[in-house]
């Protein structure tokens, strides 16, 4: 079930660019910023899962 909501949030991220508000908060998952801070958030499969980034973050992992 964890897995379907996250396909489901990373399918909305890349057909959407606008996030809608109802969905599940995105933000990245090292500090915490998201698309209202004005940051591209970007969804990276972890061994524990699909774990959010922002454009800063994402590039460091
Ligand atoms: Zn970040």
């Amino acid at each position: 079930m964890m897995k379907m909501q996250s396909r489901t949030i990373l399918e909305k991220i890349n057909n959407n660019h606008e996030i809608q508000s109802s969905v599940t908060i995105v933000e990245c998952y090292v500090c915490g910023k998201g698309l209202a801070d004005g940051h591209s958030i970007s969804a990276k499969t972890l061994s524990n899962g699909i774990v959010l980034f922002c454009d800063v973050h994402y590039s460091m992992q």
